[in-house]
């Protein structure tokens, strides 16, 4: 059973960065403005995350690793209104089976933090023949979780990672483009540089910030709706808000010229994939930009969640939504026009 186990959870946790990914968003969920990462060998002897998010309670610690204990769904109809980036429960109890979790935590109504370490789904005592119950312990309001030793006990799937020069890439790859996202939140740690004391909030800045100056000169940007939200603006009234969707992007133009097409896409304010869109935008660039030269294309999208299919696999990257081709036929019309009358 346990074989099983350490196979799913390697379903969900590929790599350093994806496990990365579910912390983060986990920090996001718990409202943190402030994040703090710390990874040593790629992620793979350590992987720590810090923020300053609710916390969790001491009541909750038994059983936060076991599968399916979320916070972030109560009934299953919210099942398709999924707001939070969390709704499964799985992420904290897979990499109990693929390492080793420990978890510090506090909520603001607790008078001392909790130490709390997992196994394979439950919750152990912190040195054998010791007690299996969190220990009180010093700390801050917020949340630890510390990862050590990803993929210990599956040696396949460990030699099947690159150097920890590259998971650490990745790794910060991922932390950059949630920070772009947002803005607002100071993240700090050994992989980045200090963003916790940048004044500025704002997205633009934070792209300067994270992928250089000289993009900073080339950025364009553009805000996008759906017709029925337009009117509904104007009119002052609701509508149906099934088919209403909006979206921010900043993109470079014909002037910057990327080797690798650096495409960050959040639906949902969740860091997403879709080859679909991808590409789409590819095309619009490939008009203006000489052969073999890439865009810097930040694209964020709100649509309603409902018409977000998330299911589509476990890791949740790669989305499929309700009326994809429209809207990224219209972005793609939008950039193309901005591009277009920036060249004259
Ligand atoms: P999900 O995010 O899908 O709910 P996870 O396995 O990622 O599942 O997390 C399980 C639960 O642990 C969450 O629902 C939340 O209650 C709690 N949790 C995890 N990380 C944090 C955090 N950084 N701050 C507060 N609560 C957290
Ligand atoms: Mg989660």
């Amino acid at each position: 059973e346990s074989l099983i186990n350490r196979i799913a959870a390697g379903e969900i946790i590929h790599r350093p960065a994806s496990a990365l990914k579910e912390l983060l968003e986990n920090c996001l969920d718990a409202g943190a403005t402030s994040i703090r990462v710390t990874v040593k060998d790629g992620g793979l002897k350590l992987l720590q995350i810090q923020d300053n998010g609710c916390g969790i309670r001491r009541a909750d610690l038994p059983i936060l690793a076991e599968r399916f204990t979320t916070s972030k769904l109560s009934t299953f109809s919210d099942l398709t209104r999924i707001t939070t980036y969390g709704f499964r429960g799985e992420a904290l109890a897979s990499m109990s089976h693929v390492a080793h979790l420990s978890v510090v935590t506090k909520t603001k109504t607790e008078t001392c933090a909790w130490k709390a370490h997992y196994l394979d789904g439950v919750l152990v005592a912190p040195k054998p023949g010791q007690t299996v119950e969190p220990k009180p312990c010093a700390g801050n309001d917020g949340t630890t979780i510390i990862i050590e030793d990803l993929f210990y006990n599956t040696p396949t799937r460990l030699s099947a990672l690159r150097s920890p020069s590259e998971e650490y890439a990745r790794i910060l790859d991922v932390i950059t483009k949630y920070a772009v996202h947002n803005p607002k939140v100071a993240f700090a740690g050994s992989p980045l540089p200090d963003l916790s004391t940048s004044s500025s909030s704002e997205t633009s800045h934070a792209i300067r910030l994270l992928y250089g100056h000289s993009i900073a000169k080339d950025l364009l940007h553009s805000t996008f709706s759906s017709k029925k939200q337009d009117e509904a603006m104007e009119e002052e009234s609701e509508v149906d808000d099934r088919e209403s969707w909006k979206a921010e992007a900043h993109f470079t133009n014909a002037n910057y010229q990327s080797k690798k097409m650096i495409f960050l896409l959040f639906i949902n304010h969740r860091l997403v994939e879709s080859s679909r869109m991808k590409r789409a935008l590819e095309a619009v660039y490939s008009g203006v930009l000489p052969k073999g030269a890439s865009p810097f294309i930040y694209l964020s999208l709100q649509i309603n969640p409902r018409d977000v299919d998330v299911n589509v696999h476990p890791t949740k990257k790669e989305v499929h939504f309700l009326n994809e081709d429209g809207i990224t036929d219209q972005i793609s019309d939008t950039l193309q026009q901005a591009l277009a009358s920036q060249s004259h």
